[in-house]
């Protein structure tokens, strides 16, 4: 099956959406992203976008510290990825990624003067880490400091950070990296927050910890609280902590509700999926499949 992307004003086959070598974006990173989830329901015969709003709103928000000028509010955004997602026709979960770059065919190191372009694009895309036993690694490379780039702008030249942590995980033999923020606490995956369950109480990084605040993460925290009624603590994490919690998972769009078995070759609990990360998971995937009456208002159904 095709796929699509609204490419300057229209709805186009992906394979027509073509940029000049020259485009601002591709030399200096002045690209901002989302990455956002489509899941189908088989039983309700529909594709739900999962918290669509909340994605295209963080969008506006890095938009404001790139100065990407796109004439689009968030409701507009929301509205184009749904007619992209329409168009797709896709019966299957999939990943919607919309993209604001600075599109001028311009060099020269600035974020004024250039024009932005929006474009969205939508494709099948089953699991990102492909494991529930996850075996993490501390990475040598830490997140910046909200004054080096602001950590919860997904612009696309900060990504070179975690790209740098992902493959050395990889290369070194484990599912990801973890890294820490500036000051040696924990902060994040390379495309995921962390979560660790000590005593019963969810604990993870606050936003302070140099980490994108991750609407996975909200969502698992409002879940913990709401239906399992459990204490979520947001605050600094010790990397201590990494070695001695109970349980510990990784929440993202791509990646879902990952739970982690080993850190630094340090088994967690019993090496397996601990309860209270099994219970989450279960909430999580019936949230974003639209099988949670209380939270439907989170997923926007496209057909
Ligand atoms: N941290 C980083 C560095 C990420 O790239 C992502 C993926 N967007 C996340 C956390 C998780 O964010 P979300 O749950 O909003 O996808």
């Amino acid at each position: 099956m095709p796929s699509y992307c609204y490419f300057q004003g229209e709805i186009v086959p992906l394979e027509n959406a073509k940029i000049s070598v020259m485009t601002h974006a591709l030399h200096y990173g002045t690209g901002l992203f989302e990455g956002i989830r489509g899941n189908w329901n088989a039983a309700h015969g529909q594709l739900y976008i999962f918290r669509l709003q909340d994605h295209m709103r963080r969008m506006k928000d890095g938009c404001k510290v790139l100065r990407l000028d796109i004439p689009f509010s968030a409701d507009d955004l929301s509205r184009i990825t749904v007619d992209v997602a329409k168009k797709c026709g896709f019966k299957e979960d999939i990943y919607l990624r919309p993209l604001a770059y600075k599109s001028s065919e311009a060099l020269g190191v600035r974020l004024h003067d250039l024009k932005s372009d929006f474009l969205c694009f939508a494709i099948p895309w089953g699991r990102y880490i492909d494991t529930d036993s996850c075996r993490l690694a501390v990475s040598t490379w830490r997140r910046p400091d909200d004054n080096v780039f602001p950590p919860s702008v997904k612009a696309t030249g900060l990504y070179i950070n975690n790209a740098l942590t992902k493959t050395e995980a990889i290369e070194n033999g484990f599912d990801e990296g973890v890294m820490l923020a500036p000051d040696g606490h924990v902060a994040e995956g390379s495309g995921e927050n962390l979560f660790l369950v000590e005593k019963g109480k969810l604990v993870t990084p606050a936003t302070y910890s140099s980490i994108l605040n991750g609407i996975t993460r909200d969502t698992v925290i409002q879940l913990a609280k709401n239906e399992l009624g459990l204490e979520v603590e947001e605050r600094l994490v010790d990397r201590y902590e990494l070695y001695t919690a109970d349980e510990c998972f990784l929440t993202g769009t791509a990646a879902h509700l990952t739970p982690v078995c080993e850190i630094d070759r340090r088994k967690l609990g019993d090496g397996g999926i601990g309860p209270i990360t099994a219970k989450l998971k279960d909430l999580y995937f019936d949230a974003i499949k639209g099988n949670l009456p209380k939270y439907t208002g989170w997923c926007t159904p496209v057909y």
